[in-house]
């Protein structure tokens, strides 16, 4: 199946009935729950620890301001029976919950065994509960390559939809390795069934204000501090990436959850840009009190002392991502989703002011 080429089926979600989001302590996940909140909707939230009242008060202060209502269940990814209940009469279901790390020990356990049973936990579910129409997954770039040297497959130098990590794995850039391995899982359960539609949302590195900076878990958060702890004073690598912002992540998810035409995978990306621009954007507002990189390191040296100061940045990563351009094609989710995403500056300076202000940074 192309999972790009339009379907017959339009989905109509009556916004009257719960929504679901898993991993609603998350990230990106809290974003999606407000924008369900500011719609007035009924969030079924899944969290591993309803007890932990410090990293949901940010979502409970949400749900007293905004129209909407917020219900926590518990569920692990691990657990196949976990899902039922907070799914129950659910239309729609966002899939987010999912680790973003590089702090890892054992790939397989604590990013692969999440991601990959995580989808089979939820979707299967989805096939036995009879109201749900359609689940919004939330995939990623990674699902699409693992360096910026696989643009060039693409035509005109740029990712498409039509495009699959097929270079990652275990050993190599392990996290990428288990967003391709979960989202062609979820393809294959959708094809076994004709209840739920999928839609699979392909953000690049979000970036953008956390919801909650004192609890924060995302890798996200571990690139920022990177570009403003001084690791990065004598300059940085222009490492070809794309950024896209937290909150226009989330508006891509509730447009893929509530327009009816939309399908497919969509790349979520509103910049082709590198890590040196990122810390170049700060430089007017904060580059007088942080040290922020002002020069590209030649990618040699990076070649020569990369590996020594962090162990993700092997020579074959270096190789294939540094001086490397990152372009990806965004046209679908213009055009289908009427997406539009905001300015660099605003995400960054935005991000850095929210984490300043929660003394993180
Ligand atoms: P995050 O803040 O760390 O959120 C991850 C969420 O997954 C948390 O809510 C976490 O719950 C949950 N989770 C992890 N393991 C779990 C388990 N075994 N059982 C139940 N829940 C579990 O990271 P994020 O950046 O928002 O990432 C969310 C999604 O976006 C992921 O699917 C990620 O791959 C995708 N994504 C992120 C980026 C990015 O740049 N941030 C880019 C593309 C795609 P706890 O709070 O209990 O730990």
């Amino acid at each position: 199946m192309n999972k790009n080429s339009p379907l017959n089926m339009t989905v109509q979600i009556d916004s009257s009935k719960p929504v679901m989001v898993t991993g609603a302590t998350g990230y990106v996940a809290g974003y999606i729950v407000k924008r369900l909140l500011e719609e007035g909707l009924t969030v079924h939230a899944t969290v591993r620890d309803p007890e932990n009242k410090q990293k949901l008060a940010h979502l409970d202060d949400l749900a007293a301001e905004l129209p909407g209502n917020i219900h926590y269940f518990k569920a692990d990814l691990l657990d196949p029976e976990a899902f039922f209940s907070p799914m129950k009469d659910c239309e729609l279901v966002f899939h987010t919950a999912s680790p973003f790390t590089s702090d890892i020990k054992d790939p397989q356990r604590e990013l692969i065994d999440p991601a990959l049973r995580g989808t089979e936990n939820v979707l299967r579910t989805a096939s036995k509960t009879p109201s749900v129409k359609r689940v919004v997954d939330t995939s990623s770039c990674a699902a699409i390559y693992s360096d910026a040297t696989e643009c060039a497959l693409g035509p005109d130098g740029m990712l498409t939809e039509d495009m699959w990590n097929t270079s990652s794995s275990l050993n190599y850039q392990p996290y990428s390795f288990s967003k391709v391995l979960a989202e062609r899982r979820a393809w294959e359960l959708h094809g076994e069934q004709n209840q739920w539609e999928l839609i699979t949302i392909n953000p690049s590195l979000v970036m953008g204000p956390p919801l909650n900076p004192s609890h924060v878990t995302s890798d996200s958060f571990m690139i920022m501090k990177q570009l403003v702890d001084g690791t990065a004073k004598m300059g940085a690598p222009k490492l070809g990436m794309g950024i896209v912002d937290v909150r226009d992540v989330a508006e891509a998810h509730y447009r893929a959850g509530f327009t009816p035409e939309a399908h497919g995978r969509y790349i979520t990306s509103g910049h082709n840009t590198n890590f040196l621009d990122l810390g170049k954007s700060l430089l007017n507002k904060y580059g007088d009190k942080y040290p922020l990189p002002k020069r590209a390191l030649p990618k040699w040296l990076v070649m020569l002392v990369g590996p020594m100061m962090n162990k993700q940045l092997t020579r074959e990563f270096i190789r294939k991502n540094v001086d490397v351009e990152w372009k990806a094609d965004t046209s679908k989710i213009k055009r289908e989703l009427n997406m539009k995403f905001r300015p660099l500056k605003e995400t960054m300076e935005d991000m850095m002011q929210a984490l300043v202000e929660a003394g993180e940074v």
